[in-house]
């Protein structure tokens, strides 16, 4: 079955009252009905979405069902923020004195997540240059747990080489962390191409016109396999004190460990749960994100030609520009489409302060991925954390203009940003 199809279809069966429309079921908790299988149920022998909302619901479940399916991975939670699943794809597999290698060219607030908040709990941050896998291979030890990277990076707008990162961390038999919110699946399967485990905002491109906060993390079908026996994920193998002894990995839900345990453990114990609302709202989004993306694609591609014919503009950053450093990696891995993001890069903070007053249809946001365009300068928004050494080696210049294409006419939006540039 085509994406599309699945989009609007998958994991969800229609209940007896036949509603064309995923019911929402608002509630905090369920009947259990007897003694028994209340206990039963927190014993994890009756699955998880009628048990109580923060692990789990009948909503969230057709979220998750389905966005596994669109993955093309196994299980799937869904979680409060993209920033709750980066969190929690993290801290399932590491405890105080372990690693993570990522990639410098990442959003802003995961490097603060990976800098300031997991270098606190005791977990070591190693920087690579997404452009240079090769320097990947001297930052592991036996401590590190993950590979983490964008797969399009957000400001940077950077193609990994995903083969040559996923032949590393498989080399090592360490997990490859995947950020997929830009390119989302329509575009991009990063757990098809053998990566173990993909994170995303929901917020962006997946929710689509800007209406709710969310997070998905989703497992490759077979990352059971790597993960039993692996001593790196000793919390897996290990009798769990919280639930009896189970060692997760012996258990019967083997398909689905590293988000069975993700719910049972993080999810439980720290609460970062999407309320059954917003997890509605993320599905009307995905139903129709196969059509979305293609167009923010190609109003993006459209924008980013015109740029760089213009001679205020001193560079162009989409992947599918010719002239593009990404270029390579672009047309292999992104066939349908590179997403809506694009940023360029102006003389200086002045002059790109200049432009973001002088648009119109551009609002300026801290967002990406809403069905109307936006502007932003991330060196004085998103990115205002960091210092100056760490904004070059994230790729955001202080002239750095990022834009996120929604779905006007490619037209207008190109007639606003002439407009804006002529100013100039
Ligand atoms: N990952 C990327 C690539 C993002 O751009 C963002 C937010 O902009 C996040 C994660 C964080 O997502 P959220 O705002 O849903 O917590």
């Amino acid at each position: 079955m085509d994406l599309q199809t699945k989009a609007l279809h998958a994991g969800y069966e229609k209940d007896s009252n036949r509603t064309m429309a995923v019911p929402i079921y608002q509630t905090t908790a369920y009947d259990f009905g007897t003694a028994d299988f209340a206990a039963s149920s927190f014993n994890l022998e009756q699955g998880t979405d009628h048990v109580y909302t923060r692990v789990g619901n009948p909503t969230n479940a057709i979220l998750e069902r389905r966005f596994a399916e669109l993955e093309g991975g196994s299980g799937c939670l869904a979680v409060a923020s993209g920033m709750a699943a980066i969190f929690y794809s993290i801290l399932n597999i590491t405890e105080s004195g372990d690693n993570i290698v990522v990639s410098t060219q990442l959003y802003g607030g995961t490097v603060t997540l990976f800098t300031q908040t997991l270098k606190r709990l005791g977990i070591e941050a190693r920087f690579f240059n997404v452009r240079a896998a090769g320097e990947i291979e001297a930052l592991i030890d036996d401590k590190t747990k993950c590979i983490f990277f964008e797969a399009i990076s957000n400001p940077s707008i950077d193609v990994p080489n995903f083969d040559e990162i996923i032949k590393i961390a498989n080399k090592h038999n360490i997990l490859t962390i995947v950020d997929n919110t830009v390119a989302t699946p329509m575009l991009l399967q990063p757990l098809l191409l053998g990566a173990d485990v993909v994170a995303h905002s929901a917020s962006k491109y997946t929710t689509g016109q800007g209406t709710a906060i969310g997070g998905l993390i989703v497992e490759r079908k077979e990352l059971a396999q790597k993960i039993k026996d692996n001593p790196r994920y000793r919390d897996f193998n290990a009798p769990e004190p919280s639930y009896n002894g189970l060692v997760f990995a012996d258990s019967a839900v083997s398909g689905i460990l590293f988000t069975f345990r993700a719910r049972m453990i993080l999810l439980r114990d720290t609460g970062a749960v999407i309320s059954p609302f917003n997890a509605w709202l993320l599905i009307q989004g995905v139903e129709t994100l196969a059509l979305r993306i293609k167009q923010h694609s190609q109003n993006a591609l459209e924008m980013a030609q015109w740029l760089e014919s213009q001679s205020v503009v001193l560079k162009v950053n989409y992947p599918l520009l010719e002239s593009n450093k990404n270029y390579a990696n672009a047309s292999k891995y992104l066939t349908n489409g590179a997403s809506g993001l694009l940023s360029f890069e102006v003389k200086d903070f002045e002059t790109a302060r200049k432009i973001l007053n002088k648009v119109n249809i551009f609002s300026i946001v801290a967002n990406i991925g809403d069905s109307k365009s936006i502007i932003t300068h991330p060196a004085s928004t998103t990115h205002q954390q960091l210092n100056e050494k760490e904004l070059i080696a994230c790729g955001v210049p202080s002239g750095l203009i990022r834009i996120s294409c929604g779905l006007e006419s490619a037209k207008d939006l190109i007639a606003d940003m002439r407009q804006a540039l002529d100013a100039e």
